[in-house]
């Protein structure tokens, strides 16, 4: 049996539908086609073909497993770049640096812990990113894992259309 690919409104991958909810969403419109197969199906007496990938024409909320937070955690979100100048650094090279510093209140979080070189920390030090006349390379978030791996399962019939998805999917969730 050939499978569907449900992709959110930002083309994220979200699952693999059975056929009934296949049809269900095809027929409530709630998304639209991207790719099919060459199987053919019937829909109010219009011959169609069976969908491959799917995206639904309103944005849905994804539920992400909850990452506690750990220096670990964010060296991975930040892949080991500082993000204030762009190197990447080996693991023994790398600090963690406080945006609002620990010492004026700011809490040990992802939204204030950063990956940072040496330098950049000394730089820094116990000033606000203004004070320092320093930026950020990008806004720091909380780490985005997914409750479930959508490709996880082994596919039988492939459709050469998902794997731009599924490189994507790769790339967001890897440790
Ligand atoms: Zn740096």
């Amino acid at each position: 049996m050939k499978r569907t690919l449900l992709l959110n409104n930002d083309y994220d991958p979200l699952t693999f539908l059975a056929e009934r909810r296949v049809f269900r969403f095809l027929a409530k419109d709630k998304v639209e086609i991207i790719s099919v197969w060459d199987d053919h199906f019937y829909m109010n007496g219009v011959e169609c073909k069976f969908p491959a990938t799917l995206r639904l024409k309103t944005y849905i909320r994804k539920n992400y497993r909850s990452v506690i937070f750990s220096k670990n955690e964010v060296i991975k979100r930040d892949k080991g770049i500082c993000q204030f100048c762009g190197k990447h650094l080996s693991p023994n090279k790398i600090t963690i640096d406080h945006i609002i510093p620990k010492s004026r209140g700011g809490e040990n979080s992802f939204y204030n812990c950063v990956v940072a070189c040496f330098e950049c920390n000394n730089k820094k030090n116990n000033l606000l990113l203004d004070e320092a006349g320093m930026k950020l390379l990008r806004k720091p978030e909380y780490p985005k894992k997914y409750i479930r791996n959508v490709f996880e399962d082994k596919i039988k019939s492939w459709h050469e259309d998902w794997n731009w998805y599924y490189d994507r999917y790769k790339i967001v969730n890897q440790d």
